[in-house]
């Protein structure tokens, strides 16, 4: 009995990891492309911090300790669910955290220099990785099907969710490592950039609920998605990539101004 206890345990977080994160190219993109938007303060402050690492290299962190148990408290930190027609700020919270949470408690922590470096790493890692989150639509779907995950739909013959598609399958298939994903993302001027980072964590959640709305309209469940979709959907993704980026770099830049 308890070996199968165990077992299912196993199984069900290893499904669940499996099916909850932007791919680790997403993430590293976002990583990279906030790198180039750092101020020199912001920079260097960051080596000292990570020892050097840069950002796209610490991205994906909070993806890896998940399927430890320590750190189960986070789990929630992920994503946040908002039904269709409201806003973040009139939802009851969930009792488990969520990624507006997440987010501010990394911020605070990662802001006070009197606390240790060790805290403040670990959720400077978590930020990094939970602006990333943010800025995949999913990541801020609808409690009914968790984010698009009960969205059964087949990506080129294979079972997948609508929720898998926006992190991984298409970024996956796309086949540019993060790398060249980040170089071939559209030039952007001093002003575009600006534009972008307007507004406030509550506006960009804003944002991607409404990406997400129209993405749970994208597809019918069962449907067979293939070439087309991504056809109809790169744009959105590059944009969510470069946003991420650039709106993580402001955030950065503003901790340690
Ligand atoms: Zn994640």
């Amino acid at each position: 009995m308890k070996k199968i206890f165990i077992l299912l345990l196993f199984s069900i977080q290893f499904s669940f990891g499996n099916s909850i994160f932007w791919s680790k190219t997403g993430h590293r993109v976002i990583g990279k492309v906030a790198q180039e938007e750092l101020s020199g303060k912001t920079r260097r402050a960051l080596n000292k911090l990570l020892d050097g690492q840069g950002l796209a290299s610490i991205s994906n962190f909070a993806d890896e300790i998940k399927a430890d148990r320590r750190f189960r408290e986070f789990s929630a930190w992920h994503y946040v669910n908002i039904p269709p027609d409201k806003d973040y700020s009139n939802i009851e919270p969930s009792e488990y955290g969520d990624l507006v949470v997440g987010i501010q408690k990394c911020i605070s922590i990662v802001k006070n220099d009197s606390n240790t470096k060790e805290d403040r790493v670990f959720y400077l890692k978590m930020l990094v990785h939970l602006i990333g989150d943010l800025h995949q639509p999913m990541h801020v779907g609808r409690l009914e099907d968790k984010g698009g995950n009960d969205v059964q739909v087949q990506w080129f013959g294979r079972g997948s969710n609508l929720h898998r598609v926006w992190d991984a399958n298409m970024i996956n298939d796309y086949g540019m490592s993060y790398t060249e994903l980040a170089t071939s993302l559209p030039e952007l001027n001093k002003l575009e950039k600006k534009a972008i980072q307007e507004g406030s964590i509550l506006d960009w959640v804003k944002e991607s609920q409404e990406i997400a709305n129209k993405l749970y309209d994208s597809v019918e469940v069962g449907e067979k998605l293939a070439y087309r979709y991504s056809y109809t959907w790169w744009g959105t993704v590059e944009g969510q990539l470069q946003k991420g980026g650039v709106r993580l770099a402001k955030v950065l830049n503003e901790i340690f101004k």
